[in-house]
């Protein structure tokens, strides 16, 4: 079941629901039962009120009114600006078509449905953060055994070209609590990954068992997102985050990984897939971005922030997540570092 909201308030937003019922979604009312027992089921639609999260809901629809969003988690995924009503049927049929039926498709296969090929690198996109903290949000939601989730990888470093490929880290208190997670999270419809996953352990911390992950996909098909499950504290999850502040920290290490990434990405521009690009974009990692992070970490004693996004604490419409609160704090003796 793909559970659509629909922001209410303008004279569009009864059309666009009228058009999804068209489509076949049922609308989720009190008042009208029958109506669920007669159609198809997959897609379920709610008009959303302004103040609700958009977490309550897989996505959000929105019919562009001119007002703004006071943060991400109460921005609409989808604003639609069509105000001539055939037309903004037709975008509703599009919407349709090629996001919400595949997002319910791919939410109820027993498998994540393949990517095709190398993404596209792209400019730096300022709604990446926006993008990643509803889809934080919504992660954080589907256990109570996260502790956090954390915006990583290329999209969380502003300024650097990446492919639109949202990287997030769900961090759990221990190893034991890693299937249950995942078990939680393909039953949301962010599809475990098969296989053992782990990441290259670092000479500095080589223990394999410290680089251990769980991998997830999102269902959505317009915005990927990768989730990375580690425990809070390994070498993997420590590594992950400190590379993203030590990079937002200089524009300079942005400016060379970014270079780094493009002549990397010429050299194998004809690959079908992206494994010679992973490998060599590996040996940059340990020969130039390995020594200067432990050593920038051990000086500047770095420590994750106890909260990835502190400004949903002044939304006022913000309810507090029981998950993060009871968080435990981050312990710098979980971690060894180079001595
Ligand atoms: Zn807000």
């Amino acid at each position: 079941m793909l559970n659509v909201g629909v922001v209410s308030g303008n004279e569009f937003s009864p059309l666009v629901v009228e058009r999804l019922t068209d489509h076949g979604a049922v609308i989720h009312a009190r008042s009208a039962p029958e109506l669920g027992q007669e159609r198809d089921s997959r897609i379920l639609v709610s008009c959303a009120d302004r103040s609700l999260p958009t977490s309550k809901f897989d996505l959000v629809l929105s019919v562009a009114d001119g007002s703004e969003h006071c943060c991400p988690r109460h921005s609409p995924d989808v604003v639609l600006t069509e105000t001539d009503p055939a037309l903004l049927r037709n975008a509703v049929d599009q919407l349709w078509e090629n996001r919400l039926l595949p997002f319910s498709r791919n939410k109820a296969a027993p498998r994540p449905k393949h990517r095709k090929g190398p993404a596209a690198m792209c400019p730096p996109d300022p709604a990446w953060p926006a993008t990643a903290a509803r889809a934080a949000e919504r992660i954080l939601r589907t256990s109570p055994l996260i502790v956090r989730v954390d915006h990583i990888g290329s999209t969380s470093i502003p300024g650097l070209p990446a492919k639109n490929v949202i990287d997030l880290q769900v961090g759990v208190a221990n190893v034991s609590d890693l299937d249950q997670v995942s078990a939680h999270l393909d039953a949301a419809g962010y599809r475990a990954v098969p296989g053992t996953w782990w990441d290259a352990p670092t000479s500095y911390q080589p223990e394999p068992e410290q680089w251990a992950k769980h991998l997830h996909v999102n269902s959505d098909p317009a915005q990927h997102v990768n989730i990375h499950v580690r425990v809070v504290g390994s070498a993997g999850w420590f590594f992950t985050l400190s590379f993203r502040d030590w990079m937002r920290a200089d524009a300079g290490h942005v400016r060379r990984y970014a270079a780094e990434k493009q002549r990397i990405a010429s050299k194998y521009a004809n690959d079908v897939n992206a494994l010679n690009y992973a490998a060599e974009k590996k040996l940059w990692f340990r020969d130039y971005v390995e020594p200067q992070l432990y050593a920038w970490v051990d000086s500047n004693g770095w420590r994750p922030e106890k909260r990835e996004e502190p400004h949903f604490m002044e939304c006022s419409k913000a309810e507090v997540n029981p998950n993060t609160v009871t968080a435990p704090e981050f312990s710098p003796a979980a971690t060894r570092l180079p001595s």
